[in-house]
């Protein structure tokens, strides 16, 4: 027998609450079938794959957490060009479907870069290409390009570009939320060298944002994440490829002040020479069964030789246990370093703080951390961490001179450091109490900042929780100026009405 919903509400078998909501869900799945089928009219079907089929599995599983590979849709669009997110949006905005959109899928938590059903995921992933330009100044990239791919193509012409300090962490998200590289002390975050974004609006417009056309939502691209439109292309500085120098270094827990003052006179040598990279990273490690800590250099001079690293002399100083540093490296061997760290296809969270150089603070998230996580460890697959890493003024004024961000940084904080907590577990059941000890170091991180008047209020959106208020850190001015930009680019406030996950204004 079927039931409508006036029939049940007449038996007494619904409240008339309830039935609103039911009414609801109903509706959103009757529009989502409809989105779904009408795209795949529109764009063909193996660009709109569905639940149960091997190319809708394969791109789910590729999600870096275990927690978004687990949400399914209720369709994909696999989009192939600028052209196929255009279609897709305005199907999607004249149906009122749901949506999410993902480049390559490393921003962990649930729902950041997938929707479940009835909302509909834009998987940008095969839209990966890698094009320079004939001058060979700048280089084209598809959101859905991974760094290593994209380094090893620009190896082939003697060139870089300031990416990710991982492999496998994608172009699109990467670049949107700023994206800390080696690169960084000398040339700002990644969206500080977007010349060019091609963006569809919410009308399903492609435009290029730059510094001669649509200014403003160039300006705006560089901080407004999912609020904006979606990045079908970015077009970047290109520069000359250099031999680095690099690696990582072990030490005895008990090295961890020692190590950290050290990364702290190197970030304050960083104005006098601003190619190297460099972090500090304090942990359990569920493999070694142990606390773990260690360093990471990168270099970037001429020769990628050892004797220009006179920068991390005090670094270089502290007694290790292990040591990869080598002279002639490239970029993707060190992220491949990164990467054995940070395997995919587990349950993981980020957390993230800034604050003004300080040893105290750092010593105190790792003995904090301890504590917090003491009743967990030994729980299947457990891990974390927390990494340091510098925001140089050198970074912060190659900030400025690329024109500025409406992230509320500037030079004028002096040197800073960017924590990132990670955690890591394996099953559903631990979710809760994982997420909860995150939550209990942050939020004892973030008090003894104050206290020790060391916090900076900007949370770096790319390692944030889900609930952190990245928006209210880039300050009550430049959300203005945002929404402002936001309410020009989308006069009917489709875009924040429709999509979902990432950071909203
Ligand atoms: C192993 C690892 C290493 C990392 N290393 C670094 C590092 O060196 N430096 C650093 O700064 N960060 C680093 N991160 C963090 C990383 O910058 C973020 O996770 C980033 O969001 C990943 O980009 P993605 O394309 O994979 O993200 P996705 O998860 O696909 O997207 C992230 C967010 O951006 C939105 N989005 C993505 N693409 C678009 C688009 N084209 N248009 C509009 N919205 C879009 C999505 O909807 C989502 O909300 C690392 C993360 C991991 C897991």
């Amino acid at each position: 027998m079927r039931f409508t919903v006036s029939s049940l509400l007449l038996f007494g078998l619904l409240s008339p609450s309830r039935a609103v909501t039911v009414n609801h869900d109903l509706r959103e799945e009757a529009a989502a079938r409809d989105c779904c089928q009408t795209l795949q009219r529109q764009l063909g079907p193996t660009a709109v794959l569905f639940p149960g089929s091997s190319g809708f599995q394969q791109l789910v599983n590729s999600y870096y957490s275990r927690q978004e590979s687990e949400i399914v849709s209720q369709c994909r669009v696999s989009a192939r060009s600028a052209k196929d997110v255009s279609d897709a949006i305005k199907v999607i905005t004249n149906t009122g479907c749901k949506f999410a959109v993902r480049s390559v899928g490393h921003m962990p938590w649930a729902g950041a870069a997938n929707i479940a059903a009835p909302g509909v995921t834009i998987d940008l992933k095969l839209m990966d290409s890698v094009n320079v330009s004939a001058d060979r100044k700048t280089v084209s990239l598809g959101p859905g390009g991974s760094w290593g791919p994209v380094y090893d193509t620009l190896d082939r012409f003697n060139l870089t570009a300031v990416g990710g300090r991982s492999n496998t962490v994608g172009v699109g998200g990467f670049t949107l939320g700023g994206g800390f590289s080696n690169l960084s002390p000398s040339h700002g975050f990644a969206s500080d060298n977007v010349i060019n974004y091609q963006v569809v609006l919410a009308d399903g417009r492609i435009v290029n944002a730059n510094k001669n056309s649509n200014f403003d939502l160039y300006r705006g691209l560089k901080a407004g994440s999912t609020n904006l439109g979606i990045i079908t292309r970015y077009d970047v500085n290109a520069f000359p490829l250099t031999p680095k120098w690099g690696g990582s270094r072990g030490y005895n827990v008990s090295q961890g002040p020692a190590i950290f003052d050290a990364m702290a006179k190197f970030t304050g040598k960083l104005p006098k020479e601003p190619l190297g990279g460099g972090s500090v990273v304090w942990g359990y490690n569920e493999q070694m069964k142990n606390d773990t800590i260690f360093a990471t250099f990168a270099y970037l001079g001429a020769d990628g030789t050892q004797s220009k690293a006179e920068l991390f002399s005090e670094m270089l100083d502290v007694p290790f246990n292990s040591d990869t540093i080598r002279t002639n490296t490239n970029q993707q061997a060190l992220s491949d370093e990164v990467d054995v760290a940070f395997p995919p296809g587990l349950r993981r969270i980020f957390a993230t703080l800034t604050f003004k150089v300080d040893t105290q603070i750092a010593v105190g998230v790792y003995e904090k951390s301890h504590e917090a996580f003491a009743g967990l460890v030994g729980k299947e697959g457990i891990s974390w961490s927390a990494s340091f890493q510098p925001i140089s003024v050198t970074h912060l004024q190659a900030t400025q001179r690329a024109g500025g961000t409406l992230q509320g940084l500037s030079p004028k904080d002096g040197d800073l450091i960017l924590l990132n907590l990670n955690s890591v577990w394996v099953n559903e059941s631990d979710d809760a109490a994982m997420q909860a000890a995150v939550r209990k170091v942050i939020n004892w991180a973030t008090q003894e900042a104050k206290k020790r008047n060391v916090l900076h209020p900007w949370l770096y959106i790319n390692y944030a929780l889900p609930d952190q208020d990245v928006y209210s850190s880039y300050g009550r001015d430049n959300i203005k100026v945002l929404k402002q930009i936001q309410a020009k680019y989308d006069n009917k406030n489709l875009l924040a009405k429709l999509w979902k996950g990432g950071f909203k204004l």
